[in-house]
């Protein structure tokens, strides 16, 4: 946006360092609330959006903006980008949280509307018998654990990929642009490692597995804006299926067919 200029008795005020003015944005602000009260609102409107994009953008200030007003915008503009962060985040495990997911889910499969080569996968992670961990070994440690598979899990993923805490002990991967096989690769090195993970360091004992549904559609498959959980509630079935097979288990689906990955030799069947 074009810098609408100082109005009024304010471009002296600009150049004074000394200025009463506590910051650049709040002298924009009200610097608007003035042009409106006498009704010049083309200009109180611009002022205001001055003064927001200064709060929230990372363009440069003009160059006869006074230190102390760059240190206060540069303030301003670190609590804004620190208050995005934690409105995507999950406080427990600072992985992405279920409003980023659905945000991120919508924004994919609307991108894939414009290409037919796109595709999507997401892997829903389930951790196995995990009441029972928090029942045996307390809601502390549970909660160590699901720091723990969060980490595990973003372990080594594709560009543009992300794990999304989807509620409780339930975590999706989304994988854009990544094709079914490489996808169940991902989702089947990432229930390996949990599984491997040394647990008895939390604490004595311990063992965490899980089980993962991997869902994947190309744009020609109908990935379309009318269905972007589609993918979610798809890999969600075959979460079930892998819980099914005694769990510790990758499931998907190849043509109509459930098939399975994991550890089968120890799975009851
Ligand atoms: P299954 O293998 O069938 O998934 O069994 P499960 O025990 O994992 O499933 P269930 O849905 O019975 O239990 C999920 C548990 O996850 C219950 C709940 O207390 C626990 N949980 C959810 N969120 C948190 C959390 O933030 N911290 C801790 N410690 N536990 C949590
Ligand atoms: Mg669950
Ligand atoms: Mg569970």
């Amino acid at each position: 946006m074009q810098h609408p200029g100082p109005h009024l008795e304010t471009r002296a005020d600009l150049a004074d360092p000394e200025d009463d003015a506590t910051s650049l944005v709040e002298l924009y602000e009200s610097v608007a609330d003035l042009l409106a009260s006498r009704g010049e609102w083309r200009q109180a409107y611009e002022h205001l959006r001055y003064a927001l994009e200064l709060a929230t953008s990372d363009r440069a200030l003009p160059p006869h903006v006074p230190q102390r007003f760059r240190l206060e915008v540069a303030r301003l503009r670190r609590e804004h980008a620190e208050a995005r962060e934690q409105s995507i985040r999950d406080a427990l495990t600072a992985s992405y949280n279920r409003r980023y997911l659905d945000q991120r889910l919508l924004e994919v499969v609307e991108q894939a509307g414009g290409s037919a080569s796109a595709e999507l996968a997401v892997a829903l992670v389930d951790l196995d018998w995990f009441k029972s961990v928090n029942d045996t070994f307390g809601h502390l440690v549970g909660d160590r654990v699901l720091q723990q598979v969060v980490e595990l899990l973003q372990v080594g993923l594709p560009e543009g990929a992300f794990c999304a805490r989807y509620g409780g002990e339930e975590f999706v991967l989304m994988l854009p642009g990544v094709d079914g096989a490489a996808a169940i690769t991902v989702a089947e090195a990432a229930r390996a490692r949990i599984e491997r993970y040394p647990w008895s360091t939390i604490v004595l004992g311990l063992r965490v597995t899980v089980s993962i549904g991997v869902a994947h559609q190309r744009a020609t498959d109908g990935l379309t804006r009318a269905n972007p959980e589609q993918q979610l509630r798809t890999a969600d079935g075959l979460l079930y299926a892998a819980k099914q097979s005694g769990r510790n288990a990758v499931a998907y689906r190849v043509g109509g067919e459930v098939r399975l990955s994991g550890a089968p030799a120890r799975r009851p069947r």
